[in-house]
């Protein structure tokens, strides 16, 4: 529909060609063409609009000889619509009348206003207060990755350049809502799938450049070169190309929020270059598994952020996030804020903060916003009542000593005259919207000032007038009034309209009275009504000026963000340490985690006794089997190692009686079966590539949790396929590990390497019930568990008593795994099927019948012909 020719263009009505000249420029998105009181959608958009958004499609007249599907949506209602879209993964070309009506000929003059697109919101109703809604730019090369992201509503942009096998881990960390990447990519982007990122946007080659975005970015930041911004190996000559993917993003990027926002972002000022190392490394897997934000179903509650997340601003919230997801590597930055957070409760502060942060509303949105020229009347006044809240905040942070509180003291100063501006110019409850007036405050400005006096005067004016009109015509029920259509009126009942004298013109007729006007009352008319206008013009004009203020204040009200966020962030996880009995852990420079007394920060909350246990390990116990029967305990222990170390790296305290921790770099995780369907991948394909990436990224300061490895597949493959991971875990990775099994096979890895123990969770018969104790003992577990169960849940005594007697028959076959197992006694222990009824394979057979030594070149290469002919006949 949208790739008409001229001729055939011209066949439509006036109308729908400026419609279609529109939409052509504007393909790839849906567009919402403005008819008075609605947003109209055409043809395919309409369709498409009636389908995601189950609206009624109708059918407009006709255009080139055929009718037009429609669709509409009310203009005062388009928000909600667009929410709706754009977590669809949709894009909107919002196109605005801008002509004049009264005056145009044909139809009225249309252009895209503006354009929204999921990953470039910030509009307040649009964007989830919660959460960070990322643009993101993905270009790669054979092996290595470069990626950008942006956050418009606060101006943040960033890259860093990863092995492109790392795209998935770092989809799954910044979950960007709208990812672009070069159509010409051959290939899939690894970890691109549909299910974790909506809206994926092709753009042409070219606009991934690396020379091209340097230009573009350096001019934007006003510098020279980007040299300031970029890691350190850029400054060498030999290391002159590095980054270019990563810049080739950013500058795809930038174009691309530039386009859709038409607005200079100068809250966009820095480029920042996220170097590998300054976070733990969670691999996807482990952000899932560990439930961070969001449960293994994709639920947001109950998670270590739903339990954690009491903050008082959605700034803080947003924090918070970001801090649980990026666990910080170096400790001592980690150790500031858990200073922090004891001084916070040893000073009795955290209630005190809360309420003082709660009046503040969302600085860092409405800076951004005023950035691009969107911020409304309310987002002003909302800012002014912040930055007068920070005075409070701040007598309370004065007293306290902690590094970081002192700088967060220093950060939360208003910039000089940007509170008191703002006092002055805007009424204390500003109108919605600046349409009406009503925004800027008496006494700012005189002009205004003058304007607003004349229609005040009005109701003076017209109650004398009234009164002496009265007296004039003896009419005692004349009244004065004013209505939007007819303007001001003298209105009299009929049954007086004899006395009306005669310099009344009728301005329209009632059923039981007559309206009039009178030469002064048309001029005063003339004079309020264009006050009116000129009032609201001024005050559209001094928002504008004000806006244009506000605009050199940017990066500081950036900065007051930023404070307010890592405050209102510390507070809650000290408010955390109380609510949940959280204490300090403490860093050590050994290797090793030693935890006394640990809980599972969120199961704990869920059960009604929470058995605490220990954790011990070091240089000399590398690995952790944990054995124990189903439901014991298994997951919720490894687990909450993992919780309690990176609750650790956030700064936050934790939920043990003692911890200490010595140089962690990863975690990684391998828990649970889940079923990757969006990947098309079977559960045992996940399984060992989550393995792989594991063996192959675990480091001796690496925390490693596998849960059952080895389920997906046959016993013996399993139990083999688990003994040699755990084994090259020990030997190679040298990885803190927690290695759960129902193997239980695997405990006799304690007796070949001393760095291995055996932990196990036991449960006992109580009442003919099954009781878990939860407590985690030395040692392995006995077996026999799973008949013990199966009894308690009323399977027939006869079957027990046979699986009973299998169960022996299994234990005395004497499966040994050796560690030295050139020659796999796995294998040997009778459970391979005997040569003989193997049916040998035909090419085989023919294969060992050949002698290559008796064949001529060419006969061999015709041999190698048939053989291939035959094996794709078979
Ligand atoms: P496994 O991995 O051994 O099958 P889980 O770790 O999934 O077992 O634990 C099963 C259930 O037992 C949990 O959902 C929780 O309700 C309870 N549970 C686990 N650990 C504890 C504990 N330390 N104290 C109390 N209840 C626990």
């Amino acid at each position: 529909m949208n790739k008409e020719t001229p001729e055939k263009l011209a066949r439509h009505t006036p109308m729908m060609q400026q419609y279609l000249t529109l939409k052509a420029a504007h393909a790839d998105m849906l567009l919402f063409y403005r008819m008075g009181d609605f947003y109209e959608l055409f043809y395919e958009d309409a369709e498409k609009a009636a389908r995601l958004l189950d609206i009624t499609l109708t059918r407009r007249g006709q255009s080139a000889g055929q009718p037009i599907p429609m669709a509409g949506i009310p203009y005062h209602a388009v928000d909600g619509y667009l929410a709706r879209l754009v977590k669809l993964g949709e894009s909107i070309a919002i196109c605005e009348q801008i002509g004049d009506p009264a005056t145009s000929k044909g139809p009225v003059e249309r252009a895209v206003a503006r354009i929204v697109t999921p990953g470039t919101l910030t509009d307040a109703a649009l964007l989830d207060d919660k959460r960070d809604s990322l643009l993101m730019a993905v270009h790669l090369d054979r092996q290595r990755a470069g990626l950008a992201w942006l956050n418009l509503a606060n101006g943040e942009l960033r890259a860093l350049e990863c092995a492109a096998s790392a795209l998935p881990a770092q989809f799954e960390r910044l979950r960007p809502a709208e990812v672009l990447i070069a159509d010409g990519l051959r290939g899939d982007c690894p970890g691109l799938d549909p299910m974790r990122v909506a809206a994926v946007r092709r753009l042409p080659n070219w606009h991934f450049d690396a020379p091209a975005a340097t230009r573009l970015l350096a001019e934007h930041f006003g510098t020279r070169d980007l040299a300031a911004f970029l890691p350190e190996t850029q400054d060498s000559a030999e290391n002159a190309d590095l980054f270019t993917l990563g810049l080739a993003a950013a500058g795809a990027l930038f174009q691309y929020a530039h386009a859709t926002q038409r607005q200079a972002m100068a809250h966009v000022s820095a480029i920042k270059v996220e170097t590998t190392g300054e976070f733990l490394r969670l691999d996807a897997a482990t952000r899932r598994n560990l439930e961070i934000s969001e449960t293994l179903r994709g639920e947001p509650a109950p998670t270590l952020l739903s339990l954690l997340d009491t903050c008082a601003t959605s700034m803080g919230s947003r924090w918070l996030r970001h801090a649980l997801h990026h666990p910080l590597a170096d400790q001592r930055q980690a150790a500031a804020r858990h200073a922090t957070i004891a001084e916070l409760l040893a000073s009795d502060s955290e209630r005190a903060l809360h309420h003082s942060l709660r009046p503040i509303a969302d600085i860092e949105r409405i800076t951004a916003r005023i950035a691009l020229r969107s911020a409304r009347p309310r987002d002003l006044s909302a800012l002014r009542d912040s930055l007068a809240a920070l005075t409070e905040l701040r007598a309370l942070l004065a007293p306290l000593q902690s590094p970081l509180l002192v700088e967060l003291h220093r950060q939360l100063t208003p910039p000089p005259d940007t509170l008191s501006l703002l006092q002055r110019a805007l009424r204390s409850e500003p109108a919605a919207v600046l349409r009406e007036g009503g925004v800027i405050n008496d006494g700012y400005d005189a002009a205004l000032d003058e304007l607003r006096g004349l229609q005040n005067n009005c109701g003076e004016f017209l109650l004398a007038l009234e009164a002496r009109e009265k007296e004039r015509t003896g009419i005692a029920s004349l009244k004065v009034e004013f209505n939007k259509v007819h303007g001001f009126y003298i209105e009299v009942s009929h049954a007086h309209t004899a006395k009306v004298p005669d310099d009344y013109r009728r301005r329209q007729t009632l059923k039981n009275a007559e309206r009039y006007i009178t030469p002064e009352l048309k001029t005063f008319e003339d004079k309020a009504l264009s006050a009116n206008e000129r009032a609201l013009a001024l005050e559209k004009q001094l928002f504008e000026a004000l806006l244009d203020n506000l605009t050199p204040q940017i990066s500081a009200l950036q900065g007051i963000a930023r404070a307010v966020a890592l405050t209102d962030g510390l507070n809650t996880f000290a408010d955390a340490a109380r609510r949940l009995d959280y204490s300090p852990p403490e860093f050590q420079s050994i290797a090793g985690i030693h935890i006394e007394s640990g809980r599972h920060p969120v199961v704990e909350t869920q059960v009604d006794d929470f058995i605490a246990n220990d954790t011990q390990l070091g240089l000399a116990r590398r690995m952790l089997l944990v054995t124990g029967p189903n439901m014991g305990g298994k997951s919720t222990y490894m687990r909450q190692v993992a919780l309690i170390v990176l609750l650790a790296h956030c700064g936050s305290f934790v939920p043990a009686r003692i911890a200490r921790i010595g140089p962690i770099d990863a975690i990684f995780t391998r828990i649970g079966a889940s079923d990757d369907l969006a990947s098309g991948r079977s559960t045992f394909m996940v399984e060992m590539t989550e393995a792989a990436a594991i063996l192959h990224g675990a480091t001796e300061n690496s925390l490693v949790l596998m849960d059952e490895i080895g389920r997906g597949t046959s016993t013996f493959d399993g139990m083999a396929l688990a003994f040699a991971i755990a084994r090259h875990l020990i030997e190679k990775n040298h990885a803190c590990s927690l290695f759960s099994t129902h193997y239980f096979e695997l405990t006799r890895l304690a007796q070949d390497y001393p760095e291995c123990a055996n932990v196990h969770l036991d449960a006992v018969e109580h009442a003919h019930r099954i009781v878990f104790l939860h407590a985690v003992e030395e040692g392995p577990a006995s077996q026999s568990y799973g008949i013990q169960v199966a009894a308690l849940a009323g399977i027939p005594g006869r079957v027990i008593r046979d699986a009973k007697r299998r169960l022996m028959a299994l234990e005395n076959r004497e499966i040994t795994l050796r560690a030295d197992d050139h020659q796999p006694d796995l294998f040997a222990a009778a459970h391979v099927p005997p040569p003989a009824e193997i049916e040998p394979h035909p090419l085989l057979e023919a294969l060992r019948e050949l002698d290559p030594d008796a064949l001529s070149p060419r006969e061999a290469l015709e041999y190698l012909y048939a053989l291939k002919k035959r094996l794709n006949e078979t």
